[in-house]
């Protein structure tokens, strides 16, 4: 089975490569531009595996799409490349509207004439998976949770600009019968997890005694998923997915970001007491524009349909992590030295100290 996985060396999609090369075999290029978030050094497990290869490449840029298509020839794309982080989007949204909208309507086009060349049993299985976002749907209020029938209503640069190659990614599936698949899931969290985001950003700041700045007052609550349980859910979509349809992934577990920050400091004081609990070191900071209050993620048609079940819960999923990063240092220490936890995506507007 021939791979190939767009932003393979992020966080997501580095776990993505790690599941298909080690645990199932399959012969998988990596293709990704390793803009800041993209890092080689996660996907060192795989590296010398002779059913891997890594091709340096902008998803904007057709020639070479064309060429990753003609020369690997894939049996499935899995779609992952993006710019990620909503608070990056406030400060500088055009990257994210040329990667994830133009980006995402390039690879949709070279997979079409490829798709178009293709017959008999390799026509038949190509799939072409489509990773997007819960945040999407917007924010929910006490109740409910997002079912793929909720409507669009983002609120970020960053999810309009997901939600706008949402809707290419079903365009391209009815308009010239390509099939695809689109997947939008919750909040994941994990080892390799860049440390600008709330979890690694948090772990690595309570094990330096820094500050941990939370948002407006901590109230918001994400859908916390394990990034191996994403994964798995990643390839049984591409694989047994019905062409055409959104499945949601989620891992039922709402946690409110105080707590997520409190858990993480009491798993760090058992493991590396100080003596002063690291709650101390939370501080509450003005509020990211346009934050959404809850998201929560249906997940009944990927567990009824195909079968997936997250095999982690928050408590063990999240003392993994911690644990991963206490023995990982090798990876996280150089990007310290390049970003260092500075707060991101203030408007002019809001610039308090909190
Ligand atoms: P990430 O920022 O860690 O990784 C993105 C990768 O894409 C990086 O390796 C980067 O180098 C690469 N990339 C960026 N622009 C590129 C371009 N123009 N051409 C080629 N490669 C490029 O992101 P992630 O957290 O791993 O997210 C992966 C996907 O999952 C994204 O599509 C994101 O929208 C989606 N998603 C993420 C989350 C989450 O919690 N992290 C939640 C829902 C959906």
């Amino acid at each position: 089975m021939r791979v190939l996985v767009t932003g393979g060396a992020g966080f997501i999609g580095s776990a993505l490569v790690r599941h298909l090369v080690l645990d199932k075999g399959y012969e998988v290029l990596t293709l990704d531009k390793l803009t800041y978030a993209g890092n080689l050094a996660s996907l060192r497990a795989v590296e010398g595996r002779n059913n891997h290869s890594f091709l340096k490449a902008d998803i904007c840029d057709a020639r070479a799409i064309h060429e990753a298509f003609a020369t690997f020839r894939p049996a499935r794309v899995m779609h992952l490349a993006a710019e990620s982080h909503v608070d990056r989007s406030i400060t500088g949204a055009a990257d994210f509207v040329q990667t994830n909208v133009i980006g995402s309507f390039t690879m949709l086009e070279a997979a079409r004439t490829y798709y178009a060349g293709l017959s008999g049993e390799e026509k038949q299985r190509f799939r072409f998976l489509h990773v997007s976002t819960d945040e999407v749907y917007g924010s929910l209020g006490d109740a409910g949770l997002f079912t793929e029938k909720s409507p669009y209503d983002p609120s970020s640069p960053y999810s309009a600009s997901k939600a706008a190659s949402d809707h290419l990614a079903k365009a391209w599936a009815r308009t010239y019968g390509m099939p695809v698949v689109v997947s939008n899931c919750s909040n994941n969290y994990g080892p390799y997890h860049f440390p600008e985001k709330l979890i690694p950003l948090t772990i690595l700041n309570a094990m330096d005694g820094k500050a941990l700045p939370v948002y407006g007052r901590g109230t918001n609550i994400r859908d916390w998923l394990y990034v191996e349980d994403h994964a798995r859910a990643l390839d049984l979509i591409i694989e047994r997915g019905r062409v055409g349809e959104t499945y949601n992934v989620g891992g039922r577990n709402e946690v409110k970001n105080i707590d997520v920050v409190r858990r993480i400091c009491s798993l760090l004081d058992q493991r590396l007491p100080t003596g002063t609990p690291r709650e101390e070191l939370i501080q509450f900071v003005t509020d990211r524009p346009g934050h959404d209050a809850r998201y929560a993620i249906d997940a009944t048609r990927l567990e009824t349909e195909l079968g997936w079940k997250a095999q982690e819960n928050f408590e063990t999923g999240i003392a993994r992590t911690v644990d991963w990063y206490m023995d990982n240092e090798w990876w996280w220490q150089p990007m310290r030295k390049n970003y260092a936890g500075e707060r991101l995506g203030l408007t002019s507007g809001n610039k308090g100290t909190g």
